[in-house]
């Protein structure tokens, strides 16, 4: 079985759908990692992909300040613009559905699944200190997270903790991670509306787990056409600014 793993789709439906097309045929059942809105220009039409998709979800932080479920004060105004002016454009019925998504870690499929940290969903796990209690305590060999936008991971076995750097090269559209048993992984697919790791292109992962290997994707998409829509919606000019060096 592999999974389609999405996560930290920002409402940018030009990034999905360009997701969508390089992986058709690749995948059996998809998950995302939280953040569907935020940031991007298109939040119905991202959510809307989503149900059809039947995408087994849960919510990141900016899903939970759209819906009223965090209060916005850690946010910078620039977020807390864009959080204003999503939930002014969703559908109720798209309003409820966030609302209701579950909160990581949530175990599905032989995965488990985060936002941020497994202990905290709205921390972040940039370094190898904070990845080693996900490592050590999720439920299962293999766990996704999201919310730093950045493509790559952890792991773990026998008190040794490695840093894994798997981003395709600019020429490639994905590089391929080998899963050994029982090494322990803790792996972010990358954002697929703002990537923040130098690589423009949206990021997702397939994980094959009965084949023992994930595969971290780039590919890209029209950039440019999303940040006419942004300028039109009149969101922040940095948001716009940094989908072109996906920084
Ligand atoms: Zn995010």
């Amino acid at each position: 079985m592999r999974i389609l793993v999405l996560s930290d789709l920002h409402s940018n439906a030009t990034a999905l759908d360009a997701v969508l097309s390089a992986a058709k045929g690749h995948w059996d059942l998809s998950v995302c990692l939280g953040d569907v809105v935020g940031y991007g220009p298109d939040p119905n039409e991202v959510t809307a992909r989503l149900l059809e998709m039947g995408t087994q979800t849960i919510r990141g932080n900016h899903d939970k300040a759209v819906t009223g479920l965090m209060i916005t004060d850690d946010f910078n105004p620039v977020a807390k613009a864009a959080v204003e002016w999503t939930r002014a454009q969703l559908k109720p019925e798209h309003l409820a559905w966030l609302s209701a998504l579950p909160h990581g870690p949530l175990a599905t499929d032989g995965v488990v699944l985060v936002h941020g940290a497994l202990q905290d969903e709205d921390e972040y796990v940039f370094t190898p200190a904070q990845a080693l209690d996900g490592l050590l305590d999720s439920t299962a060999e293999v766990t996704f997270f999201g919310h730093t936008h950045h493509q790559g991971g952890f792991s773990y076995q026998d008190s040794q903790l490695e840093v894994l750097q798997i981003r395709p090269r600019p020429s490639e559209s994905f590089a391929a991670l080998r899963i050994e048993e029982p090494r322990r992984y803790l792996l972010n697919p990358g954002s697929i509306g703002q990537p923040r790791d130098g690589d423009p292109r949206a990021a997702f992962a397939i994980a094959d787990l009965d084949h023992q290997t994930v595969e971290f994707w780039r590919v890209p998409y029209d950039i440019v056409a999303v940040q006419e829509r942004m300028r039109l919606a009149k969101l922040p000019e940095p948001l716009i600014q940094r989908l072109t060096v996906g920084r």
